[in-house]
């Protein structure tokens, strides 16, 4: 196991499908390495052995271990800045390329999971974003009306509308919401184990090791690792919020931000749908899975530099405590739930939050993947497709355009590491 792990606390969804520990032995040479067992990694190395390509994905711990197997299991299309965000940023035309990306995405994950048998609970009963003033309900129908323009769905419920989807009473703060019928939500650990465990029976070679570093070699790049050498004739890069300890030249425009989350003991059930909400600036949300737990995260916030940089996965009781206070002030009758589990995870950020997929910087033959600002669910099927066509044709493809490193809007963060 990486260093420093036994510390961690594990998720709700950890501690009910343990994580699977690759067993391969690490090949001395073979066409494509993967490196990092994540969402992004096993999508990767699922579609490149389902093409018949040899591929080692090599994670140094557990499949899901990262950001992956501690999230809020929502998969829901769009961006993590909002579509009027990433509009304003990068105009029109790459926001709808973006958008495209992940709605591909969310239709995979339907399609593959049913194909290769996987149980993982996925459902879509729709996401919620709740509004706790009448300015951000105002927020909610400019920002609908925008999307609407371009085809993108959504309804805007009054109170009497978000009432009907809670089946506990609403708080006064409540004014109405925003919903999304297709949002999906799923058990994040059963469905990454079963992706890796897909890959592997399309002969992908799942090994366990660290990645130390990256050396471009004639016809590929030796991927120094603490077992050894292997020879990759092309290397996709996708451990998210250790990217720099790979990639040098994204120090500080991939940049990690720890998430916090817990889960309360079962309870029947309230929330069917997805929900989030902005108690604190940087917005909470929370899912009530199949058990009747409810995962809940967010109140980044309250932690002392919004927990940017910080690169420990390690729960922070003042963070816990505001995110205990969520529910109940949102819904009165939900006080006295009890915690059973709490967490944390790395996420990673970008200045324009959007993630990165590109050929890596001075390293011939390598892309790299990162930066899904707590939204990537939607990208990894998607995404690890084209990543898997440029590891097969050597060639960046044109949808990962808006995705590019030279972007004018992926600035160096300011954060206190
Ligand atoms: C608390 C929290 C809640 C979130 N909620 C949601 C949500 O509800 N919906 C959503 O869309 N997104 C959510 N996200 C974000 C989402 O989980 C991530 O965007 C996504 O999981 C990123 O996947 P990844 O494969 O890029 O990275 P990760 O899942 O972090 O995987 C990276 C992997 O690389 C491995 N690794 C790192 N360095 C090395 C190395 N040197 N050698 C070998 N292996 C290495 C790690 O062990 C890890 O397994 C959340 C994130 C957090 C932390």
């Amino acid at each position: 196991m990486h260093n420093g792990h036994t510390a961690e606390p594990q998720s709700y969804w950890h501690a009910s499908a343990p994580p699977p520990v690759p067993t391969a032995p690490l090949p001395e040479a073979v066409d494509v390495v993967v490196v990092g067992g994540g969402l992004l990694g096993s999508w990767t190395a699922y579609w490149l052995a389902r093409a018949g390509v040899a591929v080692a994905l090599i994670e140094r711990t557990a499949i899901s271990w990262g950001a992956t197997g501690r999230n809020g299991g929502f998969v829901r299309a769009g961006t993590a800045g909002g579509y009027a965000d990433t509009v304003a940023r990068i105009g029109p035309e790459a926001a709808r390329v973006v958008w495209e990306l992940s709605a591909a995405g969310q239709a995979l994950i339907a399609q593959i999971i049913e194909e290769e048998g996987i149980d993982c609970d996925y459902r879509t009963p729709g996401t919620l974003s709740l509004a706790l003033t009448d300015e951000s309900l105002a927020e909610m129908r400019q920002s609908l009306e925008r999307m609407q323009i371009v085809g993108l769905p959504g309804a805007l419920l009054d109170r009497r509308g978000v009432q009907e989807l809670i089946a506990t009473p609403l708080g006064p703060e409540i004014t109405g919401g925003l919903f999304f019928a297709d949002g999906g939500l799923l058990h994040s650990a059963r469905y990454l184990a079963g992706i890796a465990r897909a890959a592997e029976q399309h002969g992908a070679r799942l090994c366990l090791a660290a990645v130390e570093g990256l050396t471009p070699t004639d016809g590929g790049t030796i991927v120094r690792t603490s077992g050894g050498s292997v020879h990759a004739g092309r290397v996709i890069v996708a451990v998210n919020a250790w990217t720099d300890e790979l990639i040098s030249a994204l120090a500080g425009r991939i940049v990690p931000v720890r998430g916090q989350i817990l889960a309360y003991e079962p309870l029947p059930p309230v929330f069917t749908t997805g929900v989030g909400a902005s108690v604190t600036p940087t917005g909470e949300y929370w899912q009530q899975t199949l058990d009747g737990s409810i995962v809940i995260g967010g109140c980044r916030a309250d932690a002392p530099l919004g927990d940017v940089g910080v690169r420990e996965s390690v729960p922070t009781p003042d963070v816990i405590a505001s995110i205990e206070r969520v529910l109940p002030r949102l819904f009165p009758q939900l006080a006295g739930l009890r915690v059973a589990r709490s967490w944390a995870g790395l996420m990673a950020f970008t200045a324009d939050y959007l993630p990165v997929a590109d050929a890596a910087p001075s390293l011939p033959g390598v892309w790299v993947t990162g930066g899904f600002c707590g939204h990537g669910m939607p990208y990894g099927p998607r995404l690890g497709q084209l990543l898997a066509e440029a590891a097969l044709t050597g060639t960046t493809p044109a949808a990962l355009a808006p995705l590019r490193i030279d972007r004018p809007t992926l600035a160096p963060l300011a954060v206190a590491v």
